[in-house]
Order: structure tokens, then sequence, then C-alpha cells
């Protein structure tokens, strides 16, 4: 049983029914919607298909509704530029004319006052760097420094620079109503810079009424710095390496993806390692070693899940690239992990008791954990703690729980009717795992559950033996 879940960003490469149930059978947990590149009509087609292929197959998978956030893009071009270092290259805001030979529009008019002369601007993944040598009321003119072709809406990052876009743009706010209306289970905060766009968020969520869970991206040097606000703010969290290897100097990436798995895993969140982890299968059908590496190093840093884009968006070999992170992860997990979760802070006295039965279970062999959540809160207690070797086994009456927890280290998600006597529930638990040959006759139970204590319902730890 593989512990650490597996991200899959769905687009042409991965849409047909058949791809999408080979991901599912290989093993993918999450599909994400990328909303910077998906149409509302495809997101509204595809979001069912998506749940009846899960039923099909019998795993559940959760849905993460990825929004584009306060991103600046340049717009359409006629033709591709292709720019030489020291070409002037004109950005230009509301349509503006240029009399340049080169010139882009750009799709927020703020650019003009955000950045100031002699800063850089870097445009399609850092692969073209401009800097800045005068501003106009509606024009920016920039020097260009390296090598590239311009396309049509490519993204441009300013490292360092606020920006003063909203957190949730119109579109923004289009595509979460969308994705409330389908019931998606995530939603991906783009461009998180403080607690308060957070928040934002989850008003909105509330409004629709949807129970989506917020995952906070970090891709920018401000989410950096309020990173412990962000994380406690967030339901999980993506550390989104694209655009935060462009707005950081990248030499720190591998230490800001360290130092937010170990605080995620102190403050008890979910965490996300996406981009780049097979970006060579985008085209090769075969790994390079060191995205091997970076992979396995993931997994043993214990994130809680591992994230594609490229590779199952517009890659040749979205299915292979699934099964390679399936058996990366599980070898990686065999040899151990770095076991940051000893530093969990333990709050209240549910994770308490939950945190005793870890211990129980690290201390015996075979030892499988059972546990009964209704919210999904007593399973996020026990993942976060990361259990030496038991499996968790998470029943839940909710189906929306269930997939949400899809995305939890170490986590086997089961739908289950829980009955008034706690005892019973417990049972039909203890059959399901017979039946399914997930415990075998002298497997040790370690089961967290209420039980009725007088008039109300108390959390404790049970040690059974599987029958
Ligand atoms: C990233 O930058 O790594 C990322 C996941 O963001 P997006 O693909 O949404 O730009």
């Amino acid at each position: 049983m593989r512990k650490t879940k597996i991200i899959c960003t769905l687009g042409p490469a991965t849409e047909k029914t058949e791809t999408l149930r080979q991901l599912i059978e290989k093993g993918a947990d999450v599909f994400r919607l990328n909303m910077s590149h998906a149409k509302p009509g495809w997101v509204r087609e595809i979001v069912p298909r998506i749940r009846r292929l899960a039923d099909e197959v019998g795993r559940p998978v959760a849905i993460l509704l990825d929004t584009q956030g306060p991103a600046i893009r340049t717009g359409d071009l006629k033709t591709d530029l292709h720019l030489q270092p020291g070409n002037i290259l004109e950005l230009t805001v509301r349509g503006a004319e240029s009399e340049e030979k080169y010139s882009v529009d750009v799709n927020y008019e703020g650019l003009v006052d955000d950045v100031a002369v002699g800063d850089t601007l870097l445009v399609d993944n850092g692969m073209i760097r401009l800097v800045v040598l005068e501003k106009g009321a509606k024009r920016i003119r920039c020097k260009v420094m390296t090598l590239g072709t311009l396309g049509s809406r490519r993204h441009i990052n300013l490292p360092g620079v606020h920006v003063n876009l909203p957190p949730l743009t119109e579109k923004d706010i289009a595509d979460v109503t969308l994705g409330a209306e389908l019931g998606v289970d995530l939603v991906g905060l783009s461009f998180v810079r403080k607690k308060s766009d957070l928040e934002e968020l989850r008003r909105l969520l509330a409004g629709e009424k949807s129970k989506a869970l917020i995952v906070g991206k970090i891709e920018d040097q401000s989410a950096v710095e309020s990173i412990e606000d962000i994380i406690r703010a967030s339901d999980a969290v993506m550390i989104a390496r694209g655009d935060l290897g462009i707005e950081c100097p990248m030499e720190e990436l591998p230490i800001i993806q360290r130092r937010i798995v170990k605080m995620c895993l102190r403050l008890g969140k979910p965490v996300v390692v996406a981009t780049h982890m097979l970006e060579s299968m985008t085209t090769n059908p075969l790994p390079t070693r060191a995205e091997i590496t970076d992979v396995a190093n993931a997994v043993f840093e214990q994130a809680d899940a591992i994230m594609l884009s490229d590779e199952t968006t517009i890659g040749r070999y979205p299915v292979e690239c699934v099964e390679i992170l399936d058996r990366v992860a599980l070898r990686i997990e065999r040899s151990g992990g770095a076991g940051y979760a000893k530093s969990a802070i333990l709050e209240d006295a549910r994770q308490k008791t939950v945190a005793s039965a870890v211990v129980l279970a690290n201390s015996l062999g075979r030892a499988k954990i059972i546990v009964f959540t209704r919210h999904g809160t007593m399973a996020r207690n026990v993942s976060n703690l990361r259990p030496e070797h038991a499996p968790i086994f998470a029943f839940t009456p909710s189906e929306e729980v269930r997939r949400q927890l899809s995305i939890l280290w170490g986590v086997w998600p089961v739908r289950l009717e829980f009955t008034e006597d706690p005892n019973a529930t417990i049972e039909a638990a203890e059959k399901f795992l017979r039946e399914n040959r997930l415990s075998a006759p002298g497997d040790q139970l370690v089961i967290i559950s209420d039980v009725r204590g007088g008039e109300s319902l108390v959390d404790c730890v049970q040690l059974r033996t599987a029958k």
C-alpha cells in the first residue's frame, strides 16, 4: 500500500475516458483541473465523468479545482516574437499602440504602476528575462536579456515586486462558483500572499454552500514570508515549485520546500510537492535519474502528495508517469522517512488520544490503524503523525469526506454508515477489512473510535486482534 498520494493535472493528454480510467487504476488519487487553461464547459463535462469512472473502478478520487489567481499574462500575438538579447520589447496595457518592432499587450493595467525602472520581469517560466528601461502612461519599455520565443498568453513573473491585483479575480470567482456547483472536493488558491486571501476564498465557498477544502499555493516571496499564517489558514498547502523557482532564487527552493514540509507536519496540515517531478517524461518514456531522486526526496520528506502537471496535461506518457511515481514512492517508503512528524504540535485532547494510538501501533508488528471519522478530522490527525508501518483505514459515512481523505498520507478511505451502537460500527469495519483481504487473522487492530460513556460519546483507543 502506497502512502504518498499522487495528483494528476488533467488536460488534452488525459481527458479521454479510457486514459482517465487507466490513471485511476494505476493509482491517481486526485485529479487537478488547472483553471489557467481549463474552460468552464470542459470542467462541467469532465467532473461528472470522473465521478462515474471512480465509482466504476471502485477507488475514491478527489477533484481539485485550481484557480488562476492574480497572474499576469501577455495577450494574443498574431505571430510568435523571436527575441534576441539587446532587442527592445514594449509591454503595453489597454491595447495602447506601440511603435517598437516587438511589442505585446498585457492583461493587467496596474503593471505600469507596480514595476520600477531597473526591475527584472521573467516571462514564460523564466525563459525570457527583461529589464525595465523606461515607463510611460500605458507602456513599459524593456530590454531583452536572453534569447527566446514569445508566444501568446505567457505568464509574467515579477520577483520580489508586490502586485496590486486582488487575491481572487473576477475569473477566479466565476471558476470557484462553478466548482462549488459541481461539488469539487478541493480548491487551490494560486499566488496566496497573506492569510486574508484565504479567508476571502473561505467566505466565497461558504456563500456557495461548498465544503471544499482550501489548498493554499505557495508561489512567491510574500507567501514564503507569511508562511506560518498561510499554513494555519489553509486546509492544505501546495509547494508550487514552478512559480516559486522563478519568484525566489532557485538555490533557495530545496530549503524552502523542506521548511514548508516540516512546518506543515508540525502544524498538522497536508502538504503537496508540485511541478517538474518527471518533467522529461512530457516527451520521453523514461525519467532522468535526477527526477527520480527529486521524487524520492519528497517521499522521504513524507509529503502527503506529489503532483504531475505537464507530464499529464500535454505529455506523451501520462499513465507511465503514474506508474513511475507509484514504484518510486513504494520503494522509498520502505526505506524509511525523515520523521518530521515527531515535532507535531498536539493541541487538543483528540490529537493526544490519536498520538497514543500511533505510539501503540508503532510498537506492534502487523498493526493496522482503524479510525472512524465524520468530518475527516480524526483521520487527518492520525495521518499527520505518520505512523511508522501501519496503514490507516479511515471509515466515514460521508462520500465527500471519503474523497477529501484521498489526499492524506497513508490513509485508505472507506465509506461506511455509522450505527447508533459504536461497537456494531467497529464490527462492520472489521468485516469490511476481512472480506476485502485488507486484514488477516492475527493482525493487531488499533481502533480509534467513540464509545458510549453514560449519556455521551467519548473518544477511545482499543487494541483488538483481527479474526
Ligand atoms: C506551480 O507554479 O508550480 C504551479 C503548480 O502553479 P500553476 O501550474 O497553477 O501555475
